[in-house]
């Protein structure tokens, strides 16, 4: 944040019309759910001069009055709970898993690190226990010093002042999905607008259309497909004829000179 200060106004989370917004010292860890296990960022305490208020960074209210470009910095999606690295969200879109796989996926993951941890935990009090032993020939003094000879036992893996494991559901992540498909919408419906290729390779096919059916007669359906098998135009037709076809070439070079991309070059057919 301190980058961006120099090039931008930060807004004030109250939304005074003359913020002055600056840092109020170090805030709060935030638990950041990832594909390797849970994380931790720190968020500052921000101070807004003007109103003498105070809110944390992270706090997702003031991070949707920052221009996207500040947002996409974060290595997370935050909600006010809890928060998604974005790993788990390109994860779950990578693999088409439902999301209670997922998240089974993630618990497990985070548990097993507890678990690591844990056994770090055992074998540093064994190597103490060694070293008072004197196992390895070595003199130390702990004996003298210490009453007690019992550690503490590690905390349980839920326990908010020890581990503060945490644990994600299917429905926390197919919210978390959702939020973001309304985030990129604009950008995806865009990309799947400018679909182009310069090598097409286009067919009829009855087989999806035989149900549909018409007093006219039988429809096909005709698809064309780019160099990397993206389905450019499917549209439905009542005859095999060039003829048929021409509104949709019609439409797709229009799509290409709206976008000033160079047309196809290549066009293999069915016949
Ligand atoms: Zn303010």
């Amino acid at each position: 944040m301190s980058r961006l200060k120099n090039n931008y106004n930060l807004p004030c989370l109250h939304g005074c019309p003359h913020p002055q917004v600056v840092s109020a010292g170090v805030g709060r860890p935030r638990v950041i759910v990832g594909t390797s296990g849970q994380y931790y960022i720190l968020s500052s305490r921000l101070c807004c001069k003007s109103c003498r208020k105070n809110w944390f960074a992270d706090s997702p209210r003031w991070l949707e009055k920052l221009p996207r470009r500040f947002i996409n910095l974060l290595p997370a999606f935050l909600t006010y709970k809890k928060a998604i690295c974005k790993s788990v969200m390109d994860e779950l879109r990578r693999t088409g898993k439902s999301p209670t796989d997922m998240a089974n996926k993630v618990n497990e993951l985070m548990h097993l690190k507890y678990e690591g941890a844990h056994l770090a935990y055992l074998q540093a009090i064994e190597s103490v226990w060694d070293a008072e032993a004197e196992v390895h020939g070595q003199k130390t003094i702990g004996q003298f010093i210490r009453k007690s000879n019992t550690p503490y036992p590690f905390s349980s893996y839920e326990d908010p002042n020890g581990w503060c494991g945490i644990s994600v559901s299917g429905f926390y992540l197919t919210d978390c999905l959702l939020e973001e498909y309304k985030r990129q919408e604009p950008a995806l419906s865009r990309l799947l607008q400018g679909t182009f290729g310069q090598v097409f390779r286009s067919d009829h096919t009855r087989k999806v259309a035989r149900k549909v059916t018409l007093a006219s007669g039988i429809m096909s359906s005709y698809a064309i497909m780019n160099e990397h098998w993206l389905i450019v135009s499917w549209v439905m037709v009542q005859s095999e004829s060039e003829r048929s076809l021409e509104p949709m070439y019609q439409g797709m070079a229009k799509r290409y000179n709206d976008a000033g991309v160079e047309k196809a070059g290549f066009h293999w057919v069915d016949r």
